[in-house]
């Protein structure tokens, strides 16, 4: 359940840091400071004929994973970054409502970022979760056909898979009904061994700690309401965050830092943000596409590995896929809802008689009565298109601004964001820095 929001000004809600730093717990208010870095740190795109004197030298707006993977990789050059977010802790939108598979990186294009970041975000998370601990499982997925059209589908996704140095396999009709006798693949099985699941929550708790121990503030409750760029971000920007009063009688608190550089992580509302401070021309329309889970109350059948339906084309989604929690619990889905609310997480059963067929396909012995309505994310799309790569195709957009200084846009940022997240961090690393 998502709290209720307090909205204590920015500077109050700063969190009690774990380790005793040289920071005071208060955000500095207009009260320029010469930021905290060496020339060499400062970043090399940027002009640096004016002086920065700036609260903070990076300021992240999103606490998702995202965000939070951002903050932390830029708080380690030794600046001073700040991670705000409007709710009053890290992952309370689409980064802790979403399947946690560690994807391989089977379904976009070759020259994609998408393709680029999963690969290396993947062999980044499976190394930070085994070194810290982090619960996660290399359980692998199936990719089933129940006929020959589907099967084709298989076959370019593993021709795919060798071209990216990304191991896959078919299973003989033998292997696969010895392994998993409850599922159905009439036409063959595609074996993603890479594929795995994580601990979402887990992973942003270390990656909240791990940001918080080497310096990094975190403004909680604390929702950007405007942006300024100075001097076209040349002499930094301006952020406020306007926070409700609690109390019938008080007008709206608002609070305004300033930092060097931005970084919009701010997930289903990264475009509107970034719209507000761009000509009308240079617009961009957010889609919102809704993707409702089933749950599963009976113990079998129980598979012990993913299973993902044959890609269909132009579809928005995977498909109505089983995923497993790391306690083995079996879920369905998400299918794929277009809506124009980014906060309607409402779970109707509009789609469940279509996701139950899709889910007998490959799972026969499935109980239709078992399965229920569970829990619902959003994905923040830059078009009605496709998940996977061919037309429509949409890639992830992480670009510096043009026109400005110090700004970086993340938009469009859906599956497979939380496997690409620790990737996504190098990547803005590398638009702000070389
Ligand atoms: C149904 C579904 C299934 C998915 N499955 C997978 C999967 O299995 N594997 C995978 O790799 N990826 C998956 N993804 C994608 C993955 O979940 C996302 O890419 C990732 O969580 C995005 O993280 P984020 O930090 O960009 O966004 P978010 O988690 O949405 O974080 C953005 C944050 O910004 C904050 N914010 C917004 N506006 C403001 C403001 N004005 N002021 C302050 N704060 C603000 C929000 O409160 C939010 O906390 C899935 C996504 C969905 C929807």
């Amino acid at each position: 359940m998502i709290p209720r929001n307090i909205f204590v000004p920015l500077s109050r809600q700063i969190k009690p840091i774990s380790t005793p730093r040289p920071i005071s717990g208060v955000i500095p208010r207009h009260r320029p400071q010469p930021a905290r870095v060496s020339g060499t740190l400062l970043p090399r795109k940027f002009s640096t004929t004016v002086r920065r004197e700036t609260d903070f030298t990076h300021a992240v707006i999103g606490g998702g994973v995202v965000g939070l993977a951002i903050a932390r990789k830029l708080q380690e050059r030794r600046g001073s970054t700040v991670l705000i977010e409007r709710h009053g802790g890290v992952g309370r939108e689409t980064s802790s409502r979403n399947s946690e598979v560690i994807h391989a990186g089977l379904y976009y294009g070759a020259d994609s970022l998408k393709t680029r970041l999963c690969l290396r975000g993947k062999s980044l998370l499976y190394s930070l979760c085994a070194k810290h601990q982090i619960p996660h499982r290399n359980c692998g997925k199936w990719i089933v056909a129940q006929d020959v059209q589907q099967l084709s589908a298989l076959e370019k996704l593993h021709d795919f898979a060798s071209n990216i140095n990304v191991a896959t396999h078919f299973l003989s009709k033998e292997e696969a009904r010895r392994r998993e006798p409850d599922v159905r693949a009439e036409a063959g099985v595609l074996e993603s061994p890479s594929t795995g699941i994580v601990d979402s929550h887990a992973l942003m708790q270390f990656l909240q700690g791990s940001f918080e121990d080497l310096g990094g503030v975190c403004a909680f409750h604390s929702p950007v309401t405007r942006i300024e760029a100075v001097e076209s971000g040349r002499r930094g920007w301006e952020i406020t965050v306007t926070c409700p009063s609690s109390t019938a009688s008080k007008s709206n608190e608002t609070t305004t830092i300033t930092s060097s550089t931005l970084i919009n992580s701010a997930g289903l509302s990264a475009i509107p943000l970034r719209n507000t401070l761009l000509p009308p021309t240079q617009h961009l329309t957010p889609y919102y596409a809704k993707g409702s889970y089933f749950s599963y109350s009976l113990s079998s059948p129980k598979p012990s590995t993913l299973v993902y339906p044959a890609p269909i084309p132009g579809h928005g989604g995977l498909g109505t896929h089983l995923t497993l929690d790391l306690s083995g619990r079996v879920r369905f889905g998400p299918d794929v809802e277009w809506t124009s609310d980014p906060s309607d997480y409402s779970v109707n059963d509009k789609n469940l008689s279509a996701a139950i067929a899709d889910i007998q396909a490959y799972l026969p012995g499935v109980q239709a009565e078992a399965i229920g309505l569970d829990y619902v994310g959003i994905r923040p799309k830059l078009g009605k298109s496709s998940v996977t790569s061919g037309e429509g195709f949409l890639d992830f957009w992480i670009k510096g601004e043009e026109g400005f200084e110090g700004w970086v846009n993340l938009l469009g940022i859906e599956s497979p964001g939380l496997t690409s997240s620790l990737a996504i961090a190098e990547e803005v690393e590398g638009v702000l820095y070389r």
